[in-house]
């Protein structure tokens, strides 16, 4: 597939390893696919551990110098960066679209968005500030000093290939890690082209490396490698799960953003239309495929048939297609897998008693669309409310009162984000205490931003993103004791 870039230089399926860029030594690769219609965009590196032991040597043999530059230096090389990125977004936008399916509009803002946090942590590399403390005894002074953990690896997900990316990698530089990524295997060509920008902007060589291949055994790597300190991932909770067993051998930092089963929310007091918006976009952004999508969605009694009604009618006006093609609001899903997830939700939710009313079944345009769907009758038993569904369903359950809410609410292992509209303070302080979830939206339904700490409790993850709250994965605190003073 031949993509109309500003910049062709920007469309590379080679990976990024040690400060060259390489092909597999055997020569193997992985298809990269457009999930619009299945066609062929690149054949990138199918790499094994032995070059991926090479990306981290190397990542180890500079991560020191890397830290020992001023914190000043790293952050105008981070600032670099991010303007390179600002200046190629439209060509990272049409390149994230094509390997991920996503409409152009939402690809650019990703881009945009999440450049952001590049931004923001290379000025906060300035800020790493340590501490002086009042001593036990006169002849001892007590300091606190902040210093890189070391080499890092990432590895992201392919629902975000962009802004999955720059959310770890800005944090680790800005701190003086180094870090290897592996990115998802249907999204590298993203990846590739921010480790293109982050060449151009001065990131030394080897400081940041990107591999891909076959995820379990470079996971393995990762996991046991001694040079690894940290292990920074977002995908699903088994294999995050899977990781956190695996490092625990060697005892390695792990920060892991999961998945979600986020409760929306809306009481009898919300503005509904306001609460409708806020639905679809937190429900359908990214056609359903974000951790912190509206899974399940609450509604009072007395408003539910006119929330539904309004939902449905915003629903209609969702259009489906390839894109790149103007107007397109929902892209394909990513695949068959995805596709295969969301009909086992639909059918269960309908052999218990649920009902459409928009949507239901895959879509006449083929592949992995699916269309829009809301259903109605929907109760905690369902597969809809207890499993994270990753695909463009709004199950409606209907609810009483506030108690009754909270409670199916927090009735999940996971606990990412939650959104409730209400206009009530009194309500509104206390149901953003009471619902256990990292994040919690009121009166909106889009939270991420790079000056606010995105991350989860429960089984949803370790750790937060962006904020002041971010560098500090990456930091550890060494204690000095002068004495004899
Ligand atoms: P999804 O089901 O949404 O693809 P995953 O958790 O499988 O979520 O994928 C997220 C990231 O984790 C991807 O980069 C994927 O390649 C990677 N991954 C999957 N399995 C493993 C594993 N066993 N070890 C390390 N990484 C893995």
């Amino acid at each position: 597939r031949i993509l109309d870039l500003k910049d062709p230089s920007l469309l590379v399926a080679q990976a990024y390893v040690a400060g060259e860029w390489i092909s597999a030594p055997d020569g193997k690769t992985i298809a990269v696919t457009d999930p619009f219609d299945g066609a062929l965009i690149a054949e990138v590196p199918d790499l094994g551990p032995e070059v991926v032991r090479r990306a981290i040597d190397k990542a180890h043999e500079v991560q020191k110098e890397w830290a020992a530059r001023t914190a000043k230096e790293r952050s105008q090389i981070l600032k670099r960066w991010h303007d390179l990125i600002l200046a190629n977004a439209d060509d990272l936008a049409l390149i994230l679209t094509t390997e991920q399916g996503k409409p152009l509009a939402e690809a650019k803002g990703e881009v945009l968005s999440n450049a952001a946090y590049i931004e923001w942590f290379a000025e906060e590399a300035k800020r790493i500030n340590g501490d002086i403390i009042p001593p036990a005894r006169g002849d001892q002074r007590i300091v606190v000093m902040k210093q890189p953990v070391g080499v890092c690896a990432a590895i992201t997900p392919w629902n975000f290939p962009n802004g999955m990316i720059t959310r770890k990698a800005g944090p680790a530089l800005a701190a003086g890690c180094t870090m290897v990524l592996k990115p998802a295997a249907q999204t590298p060509l993203s990846a590739f082209a921010l480790a293109v920008l982050a060449e151009r902007a001065g990131v030394p060589k080897g400081a940041f490396s990107v591999v891909t291949g076959d995820a379990a055994p470079i996971g393995k790597e990762f996991c046991h490698n001694p040079k690894i300190a940290k292990i920074t991932f977002t995908g699903s909770t088994n294999v995050g799960r899977w990781l956190m067993k695996e490092a625990g051998d060697s005892i390695k930092r792990l920060s892991l953003e999961l998945g979600g089963n986020a409760p929306f929310i809306v009481f009898d007091d919300a503005d509904l239309d306001a609460a409708v918006e806020g639905a679809m976009i937190s429900k359908f952004r990214n056609a359903g495929q974000t951790c912190v999508c509206a899974n399940r969605i609450y509604v009072q009694d007395t408003v539910a048939d006119a929330f539904v009604e309004k939902l449905a009618a915003k629903v209609e006006g969702l259009k489906l297609g390839r894109g790149t093609d103007a107007g397109v609001t929902q892209g394909p899903l990513i695949d068959d897998r995805a596709v295969i997830k969301m009909e086992e939700h639909v059918a269960d939710a309908l052999a218990k008693g649920g009902k459409l009313v928009a949507g239901g079944k895959r879509s006449g345009l083929g592949g992995t669309f699916f269309e829009p769907t809301v259903m109605t009758g929907i109760t905690q038993g369902m597969k809809v409310a207890k499993e994270e569904t990753f695909a463009p369903l709004a199950p409606i359950i209907r609810f009483k009162d506030e108690a009754e809410v909270i409670a199916m609410a927090n009735d999940t292992e996971f606990g990412l984000a939650s959104y409730f509209y209400a206009r009530d303070m009194s309500r509104v302080w206390r149901v953003a205490e009471a619902l256990e979830s990292g994040m919690v939206g009121v009166n909106t339904g889009l939270l991420a931003n790079e000056m606010a700490p995105f991350g989860g409790v429960k089984q949803s993850g370790l750790g937060r993103e962006g904020s002041k709250y971010g560098i500090e994965g990456f930091l550890e605190i060494k204690y000095v004791c002068l004495s004899g003073i």
